[in-house]
C-alpha cells in the first residue's frame, strides 16, 4: 500500500490569501499546504479520500492517470467541492466514478451538484455512482480492499474516518469515542488532524491531536488539516514527540 498526502492544509489552505505571517511567507515547500486529501494505492486501485477545491492541481502535480473510487469524510466544501473536476477520469476510463459517504453527505453532494443528478444531464457533466456508508462498518469496495468506517465527531457533526488495513485517516475530528479508539488499534500509519494551538470547537488542537495519537499508538503518525497558526513545518516538527510528524503535501508513505 502506498499513501500520498495530496494536501495537508485546513480549509483556507496555506498560505492564506493576503496573509503575510512567517508561515504564509515561508519559502519552504513543506509550508505550502493545499486543502486536505490523500490518495491510497492498494491492490492496483487508486482510492481518493476527499475531493476538495485543489483536486485538479493535486491530480496534475502527481500525474494521476486513473482514479477508482472517492471516499468522503464529510460534506464541508474543503472536502467535496472539487467534484466537477472528476470529468477527465469519466472520459478516460469510461466509468461512473464511485463515491462513498454517509447518506447525509451524499444528499449534500446531490444538492450542491444538482446538475450531475438531472435525469437528462448536460453532455460532459460529471458521472458518479453513489454508495452509502454507515459508521462502524466494513465494506469490501474492491476485491481484497476492505474499508472500515470510523465514527468521529467534528464539533457536533458525526463524520467518518477510514481504516484500510494498517492505515487510518482521520480528518476534521474534535472527539473520538472509546469504540472508535478500539477500532484504531494496531495501526502502522495514522494520519490525524491538528489545526492550531488554541482551542477550537470542531477541530483537534495540536495537543489534543498528539495525546489522541499517543493513545491510538500507531507506529507512525502524521498530522494534517494544518492551519498557518500552527507555524512553520520545522517548528511543528521540533514540538512533536517520537514517531509523530507534521504531514506535508507530497509526502509518500509505504506500508
Ligand atoms: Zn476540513
Ligand atoms: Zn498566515
Ligand atoms: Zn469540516
Amino acid at each position: 500500500m502506498k499513501i500520498t498526502v495530496l494536501g495537508s492544509g485546513t480549509s483556507q489552505g496555506v498560505p492564506v490569501i493576503g496573509c503575510s505571517c512567517s508561515t504564509c511567507a515561508s519559502s519552504d515547500a513543506k509550508d505550502q499546504r493545499l486543502r486536505s486529501s490523500v490518495l491510497v494505492y492498494t491492490h492496483g486501485f487508486n482510492i481518493l479520500i476527499d475531493v476538495g477545491p485543489d483536486f485538479r492541481q493535486q491530480m496534475l502535480t502527481h500525474n494521476i492517470k486513473k482514479l477508482d473510487a472517492i471516499l468522503l469524510t464529510h460534506e464541508h466544501n474543503d472536502h467535496i467541492i472539487g467534484m466537477d473536476d472528476i470529468r477527465p477520469f469519466n472520459f478516460r476510463q469510461g466509468i461512473e466514478m464511485p463515491i462513498y459517504g454517509l447518506p447525509r453527505v451524499l444528499d449534500d453532494v446531490k444538492n450542491k451538484f444538482a446538475y450531475i443528478f438531472e435525469s437528462l444531464p448536460y453532455p460532459g457533466t460529471p458521472r458518479v455512482s453513489c454508495h452509502e456508508l454507515l459508521a462502524g462498518q466494513t465494506y469490501e469496495i474492491f476485491p481484497g480492499v476492505s474499508v472500515q468506517t470510523i465514527h468521529v465527531l467534528h464539533g457536533s457533526l458525526p463524520i467518518l474516518g477510514f481504516r484500510i488495513g494498517k492505515f487510518a485517516y482521520i480528518t476534521d475530528a474534535s472527539f473520538i469515542d472509546n469504540h472508535s479508539m478500539e477500532a484504531l488499534k494496531g495501526l502502522d500509519v495514522l494520519i490525524i488532524n491538528a489545526l492550531q494551538y488554541r482551542k477550537h470547537y470542531s477541530h483537534f488542537t495540536f495537543d489534543e491531536a498528539i495525546s489522541t495519537a499517543q493513545a491510538i499508538g500507531a507506529k507512525k503518525t502524521f498530522l494534517t488539516h494544518i492551519s498557518h497558526d500552527l507555524g512553520l513545518y520545522e517548528s511543528i516538527l521540533s514540538k512533536c514527540p517520537p514517531n509523530i510528524y507534521p504531514g506535508y503535501d507530497g509526502l509518500n508513505i509505504n506500508i
